[in-house]
């Protein structure tokens, strides 16, 4: 199978990082689109300030050499039916993405649960999908492993975008 392009879909600030970073660094470095989908700011997060997240999306987005998307949804209100359906088929439609990574259905978020199973649908004509972890994540029995060790500096600086700028400075 030949991949063109790679989309990966995260609730929330972080969750594509935290899932699948290293696996979109390596579609990346093999000259592949790769594009993420959030699906909302993150607001109900302890950390959310403002525009802060919006800010932080964007710089790991550009860490991992990705184009991000935005869902528009609220936090902890996605559900699984056809307003987030049609939002994925949307942007699906745009990166004509040959790989889908999305959350793991068994979670303890409600937001993770609804977006793998409306992923699931809006996907139902694409080649692939592929559930990734995170800690929130219940029950996983991974069949694909892709070793992600030669991209874990730059994952870990796409967590932490803002400290990784700030910090660089000082390293000089
Ligand atoms: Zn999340």
């Amino acid at each position: 199978m030949t991949i063109h392009s790679v989309l990966a879909i995260g609730c929330h600030p972080d969750d594509i990082e935290l899932g699948c970073a290293g696996a979109l660094l390596k579609h990346r470095a093999s000259g592949q689109r790769t594009s993420m989908l959030v699906m909302t700011a993150g607001q109900r997060s302890r950390t959310f300030t403002g525009d802060t997240r919006l800010k932080e999306q964007q710089a790991a987005a550009s860490i991992l050499g990705a184009e991000l998307f935005w869902g528009g949804f609220n936090d902890t209100e996605i559900d699984p039916g056809r307003a987030t359906i049609d939002v994925i088929e949307h942007v699906m439609e745009l990166v004509k993405p040959d790989v889908v990574y999305v959350h793991a259905p068994e979670d303890s978020h409600q937001d993770h649960r609804a977006i793998a199973v409306a992923t699931v649908s809006a996907a139902r004509r694409s080649s692939r999908i592929l559930f990734y972890q995170t800690p929130s994540t219940t029950h996983f029995e991974p069949t694909i492993f892709i070793d992600a060790e030669e991209n874990l500096e730059r994952k870990i600086a796409a967590l932490h975008p803002v400290s990784s700028a700030t910090q660089a400075p000082s390293r000089t």
